[in-house]
């Protein structure tokens, strides 16, 4: 099973990657985890990642692809979970699997409506004190505004605010938009909804992707 997972952020990717991998046998590859993972390794290319990364810009496309051919290293399966996010990144990987005599079996977008990803991206809470994360709905504190740990204060953090995530989700439409063109016109691209409980859409993923239980 050679996969890629693609969707907005708050889609729920990587918590549908991770038990599906295990499920499969197959490689997870998530593009942060990997870029996190460079820059302890203290690699060349990880000292590379981090100027960016420290200076708040986007690593470059042939920075990420060379990181993916490397990590991706002789397997036979994998499910890349945000990858890839440009057409740059999707011909990369085109290329790399073609000289690896492999293809992409199919490309699942992962479809979450924008209220649905306003609300569970901008409510998660975090204790000023001891650290511990709430979400306001799917694991709200005892009290609102209490931490159950430490009894500390319950913060937004500016990542998480409305206007912060409502640039963020705007970024990730532009870049993808046409990705999604790109992997239909090449009939490889299937969509599930993202939204209702995780058992559900697990299944609608291995529907989609022709996967037996
Ligand atoms: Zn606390």
């Amino acid at each position: 099973m050679r996969v890629a997972f693609l969707g907005p952020p708050g889609a729920g990717k990587g918590t549908q990657a991770r038990e599906l991998a295990r499920e499969w046998g197959v490689l997870h590859l998530a593009t942060g985890d990997m870029l996190r993972e460079a820059v302890a390794a203290g690699t060349a290319v990880g000292a590379e990642v981090e100027r960016y990364m420290d200076q708040g810009a986007l690593v470059p496309d042939d920075v990420i692809n060379r990181l993916m051919a490397e990590r991706l290293g002789a397997a036979k399966g994998f499910i890349l979970d945000g990858f890839p996010r440009t057409i740059a990144q999707a011909e990369a990987l085109a290329k790399l699997l073609k000289d690896r005599g492999q293809t992409l079996d199919a490309v699942v977008y992962f479809d979450v409506s924008e209220p649905e990803l306003l609300r569970r991206l901008t409510g998660r809470r975090v204790c000023r004190a001891c650290g511990h994360t709430y979400h306001l709905t799917s694991s709200p504190p005892k009290r609102a505004g209490v931490c159950d740990a430490c009894g500390g204060e319950l913060y937004q953090r500016d990542d998480d605010r409305e206007a912060t995530v409502r640039n963020r989700l705007e970024v990730y439409r532009r870049q993808t938009m046409p990705l999604l063109d790109y992997y239909r016109a090449r009939n490889l691209l299937t969509t599930v909804s993202g939204e209702g409980p995780v058992a559900a859409i697990r299944e609608a993923i291995r529907n989609s992707v022709g996967a037996e239980r």
